[in-house]
């Protein structure tokens, strides 16, 4: 079995704006060699402009949520068809930042991961543990739980990548060891396997998230089982998110 291709991701969270499609256009002109699948994924408000700036790039354009309706009486949301009609052709699902402000579940996760399959949205499902489950020694159960809870069957044959970010590690510069990391994603992997056999539990990447910057990317990327990274601040400046890319 192969090992998948790499993805890298950035995730913009709620920063940007129409100023920052140049940063999206220096990605693309700088990405080369195509080790990896690269994506952005900014607001949903400049994904149109930026889908419109990489017609033709390597690049691909991502959201960073969904709804799991298609339509309907869900003021302030945004359906899978919507970000697929705008241009994104992935989804990052379930961050954390949105498993603890607003209290997102992995069944509204599966939820969510669902609709993203029938607009036909890659997903990009995030697990990861908080600082307090890992000094408990609980980190594994809960990753592989929110495997387990977040992914569903109709991922079957279906592109997907699995982000395993420790909470701790999101914004604040600590990383796990690369000891740690290869541990949960292959405690991850195994779950994969399970769920879905061996060949196509194998053939899904799984990325790595937090604190990924282009100092620490090459130990990270080349870490067994790490299938490429989610990448939050580091993704915001052309430079930095390209030397991150470098590390493969
Ligand atoms: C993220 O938000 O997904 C993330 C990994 O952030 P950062 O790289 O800034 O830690």
């Amino acid at each position: 079995m192969t090992a998948p291709t790499p993805l890298i991701a950035g995730n913009w969270k709620m920063n940007g704006s129409l100023a920052a499609i140049a940063e999206a256009r220096a990605v693309s002109a700088g990405v080369g060699g195509g080790k990896a699948r690269v994506a952005l994924c900014p607001p949903a408000t400049l994904i149109p402009a930026m889908s419109t700036a990489l017609t033709g790039s390597a690049v691909l354009v991502g959201a960073q949520d969904c709804h799991w309706e298609a339509s309907g009486a869900f003021t302030g949301d945004i359906a899978a068809e919507m970000l697929a009609e705008a241009g994104a052709a992935l989804v990052i699902l379930g961050h954390s930042e949105r498993r603890a402000v607003y209290d997102e579940t992995d069944e509204l996760v599966a939820r969510k991961a669902v609709a993203a399959l029938r607009a036909g949205l890659e997903p990009i499902i995030c697990v990861g543990e908080t600082l307090e489950q890992r000094k408990a020694g609980d980190a594994l159960d809960v990753v592989t739980a929110q495997v387990r809870g977040s992914l569903p069957r109709e991922l079957e044959r279906r592109p997907y990548s699995v982000a395993y970010e420790p909470v701790w590690a999101i914004g604040t510069g600590l990383t796990p060891t690369t000891a740690e990391i290869e541990e949960v994603h292959a405690a991850i992997r195994a779950v994969l396997v399970d769920r879905f056999g061996a060949d196509e539990g194998a053939a899904t990447p799984i990325l790595y998230g937090g604190s990924v910057k282009p100092s620490n990317a090459q130990e990270i990327l080349h870490a067994a089982e790490v299938g490429g990274a989610l990448v939050g601040g580091a993704s915001l400046k052309a430079a930095d998110f390209l030397g991150i890319i470098g590390g493969l």
